[in-house]
């Protein structure tokens, strides 16, 4: 009976992986890992020693991309339903993180063959992410947190920053002259933002085009700047407000960049986390009929403190040099690039949040 209760993985004849995971399956596995067994082709990267875990199961409900299920009031393991051959970032990030302590702890990453198919993490009591907590402070007009989340993020990237058996040499520097590829990026995100955005919200955009490639230009000019491994889809909506603080989750990479370079500039990061503090304002518009004029005002200072105590963490810790700010505007105009061509392609009701934020930029 052994392995009977792990998760059935199918691979179509195009080589897609499904995951199915049937009543009882996670506890069953959980079970299994205490005594250090996997079924083959499963098998166990561990990462921490998994506590004991009570029994007694039940899922996570908000937005999520993966499923993860919550075990014992202890763990979340969360089960990738499209399980990928190509190297995952999480499983070596989390190892090579062992320093940082404001993340939930991770335990072990599961495989079937080379697919990553589970991570398990510390359960964070009480735990909600941004699309509700900050939501909560714009609504209230709040900005105390932008500098406890502005220096989380600064602390996480020292990490990223720190040599480790996994990552000896994590700093690089991009090539002196600059990374063309990153202007050809963000062009190209525009582009396709403008090629995809219909309607009055496209007309206005078509408006704005020019000034949204000038924005962009400075990427033509980088100097050499230092490259770090990035979280990489740092949004409020992977910044837990748990009992004991906040904490970063979700360390899966981005989802909309094939491809692209783990090593990047902190900036893209950064510009992410500023971004997504105006996309919680827009939810706080439309969802909860906040005020506009005062949530673009909380929206910009909640912006400034945040990046103010992101660059005071690194500059204490004698890393300022990790920041390039000259990266950050062009950094963000990509992303509302992005936002822009993500609603377009998977979330319509979406649009309305990267359209608000450019419409107060650029009123
Ligand atoms: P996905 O890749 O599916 O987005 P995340 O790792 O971001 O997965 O987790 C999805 C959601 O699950 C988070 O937004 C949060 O609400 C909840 N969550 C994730 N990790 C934990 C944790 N360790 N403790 C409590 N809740 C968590
Ligand atoms: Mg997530
Ligand atoms: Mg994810």
């Amino acid at each position: 009976m052994e392995g009977s209760r792990w998760p059935r993985v199918t691979e179509e004849p195009d080589g897609v992986l499904t995951l199915e995971i049937g009543d009882g399956v996670t506890g069953c596995v959980l079970r299994d890992l205490a005594r250090g067994f996997a079924p083959p082709p499963f098998s166990v990267r561990a990462l921490r020693p998994l506590p004991p875990v009570p029994p007694g199961e039940r899922p996570i409900t908000v937005d999520q991309t993966n499923q993860s299920v919550i075990a014992g009031d202890t763990v979340v393991v969360k089960w990738f339903p499209r399980p990928s051959r190509a190297p995952h970032p999480a499983p070596g990030l989390l190892a090579h993180l062992a320093g940082f302590g404001r993340m939930a702890t991770p335990y072990a990453a599961v495989y079937w063959e080379d697919a990553l198919v589970a991570l398990v993490t510390a359960y964070l009591p009480e735990a909600r992410d941004g699309w509700e907590w900050c939501v909560d402070e714009a609504e209230a007009g709040r900005t105390g947190f932008a500098a406890e989340v502005g220096a989380l993020a600064a602390e996480l990237h020292l990490a990223m920053a720190t040599p480790s058996a996994v990552f000896p040499d994590p700093v690089r520097l991009s090539p002196p002259g600059g990374e063309g590829a990153w202007r050809t990026r963000a062009e190209e995100a525009l582009r396709e933002a403008l090629a995809l955005t219909d309607g009055a919200d496209g007309a206005w955009l078509a408006g704005r085009a020019e000034a949204l490639r000038r924005e962009l230009e400075p990427l033509a000019r980088v100097p050499a700047t230092p490259l770090i491994r990035v979280h990489g889809d740092l949004h409020v909506g992977q910044i837990l407000r748990w009992r004991d603080g906040y904490a970063v989750v979700d360390f899966d990479g981005n989802p909309t960049v094939a491809d692209a370079d783990p090593y990047q500039p902190a900036a893209r990061d950064l510009a992410q986390l500023t971004t997504s503090v105006d996309h919680a304002g827009q939810v706080a518009v439309r969802r909860r009929s906040a005020d506009p004029d005062a949530t673009a005002a909380w929206a910009d200072a909640a912006r400034r403190d945040l990046t103010a105590a992101y660059t005071r963490t690194l500059a204490r810790a004698g890393r300022a040099d990790l920041l390039d700010r000259s990266l950050l505007r062009p950094f963000e105009v990509e992303q509302e690039c992005r936002e822009l061509i993500y609603a377009a392609r998977h979330l319509p009701r979406w649009r309305y949040a990267p359209m608000g934020v450019l419409r107060t930029w650029y009123a």
